[in-house]
């Protein structure tokens, strides 16, 4: 990822998808407003969270002027730990940018090939997903937390790009943003279990850890996995390898006791 501090938001952008910058607008935010970073800076853009909705609305507002475009391109999901992929239209646009109320319900992923549509994804220690295929000029964006990681999220995105776009797996351009790593994130029985159904072993994605007693879990190979066995390139796909723990003073962590978030978003313009 690359880090731009030359605007008044600092933001990130994923190297795969910054080459296409041409035909897409995208970017992953950071907690913060201004640098130096600190603990003590609070961009949210999660509503009904810790600070007053106003203030959300605003950083939101905030976010889309400095990128050129209205809130009201906006479209939001309710992200609730599922794998359902909705294929967002016109009609769409400005859903759960205002309000809750209007999130696409029981959706975790979202894809669309029209224009001026802003797909925005929350999280704070579960992994952003940003897609882009440029050769049939669609994007997808995904939120997958353990249990959208064992469900394949990525997968399932990667199948609404073909069902829908014709697109061939080996075009598209794949980012894994900031989330939990494997150097914080301690799981349980039942999530090795889980991780051993979905992808028949849990060999080079659950390991044992120096810092804690249980074993800690990979989210960022488990979900290149899917893509790759989703005939995503390899080369294709970037992981951010930046853990929202360790780096909680550019990104909020729920491990390290945040109740805002931060996104990542990507538009084709
Ligand atoms: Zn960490």
């Amino acid at each position: 990822m690359i880090f731009d501090n030359s605007q008044s938001l600092p933001f990130a952008q994923f190297e795969v998808l910054k080459a296409f910058n041409s035909s897409i607008q995208h970017f992953v935010t950071t907690r913060n407003q201004s640098l130096p970073p600190s603990t003590q800076n609070y961009f949210t853009i999660g509503l009904n969270g810790p600070v007053d909705n106003g203030i959300v609305l605003s950083n939101r507002k905030q976010l889309a002027e400095q990128f050129g475009f209205s809130p009201n391109s906006y479209v939001f999901a309710s992200q609730v730990h599922g794998k359902v992929v909705a294929v967002v239209k016109e009609e769409d646009k400005g859903k759960g940018a205002f309000e809750r109320s209007s999130y696409l319900c029981d959706v975790d992923a979202m894809v669309t090939n029209r224009k001026g549509i802003c797909l925005f994804t929350q999280a704070a220690d579960c992994v952003p997903i940003l897609f882009l295929d440029p050769v049939k000029k669609a994007i997808g964006a995904a939120h997958a937390g353990w249990k959208g990681t064992v469900a394949k999220i990525p997968a399932e995105v990667i199948k609404t790009f073909r069902d829908e776009y014709g697109s061939n797996p080996s075009d598209i351009v794949v980012g894994i943003g900031p989330s939990i790593g494997s150097c914080c994130y301690e799981v349980g029985e039942e999530v090795v279990s889980m991780v051993k159904d979905a992808f028949g072993t849990t060999e080079g994605l659950i390991f044992p850890s120096y810092k804690f007693v249980k074993p800690v879990f990979d989210l960022w190979g488990a979900n290149r996995r899917t893509l790759v066995d989703a005939g995503v390139k390899p080369n294709n796909i970037e992981i951010a390898s930046l853990c929202t723990k360790c780096h909680n003073k550019f990104f909020f962590s729920a491990r390290a006791g945040d109740k805002g978030r931060f996104g990542a978003a990507i538009m084709i313009v």
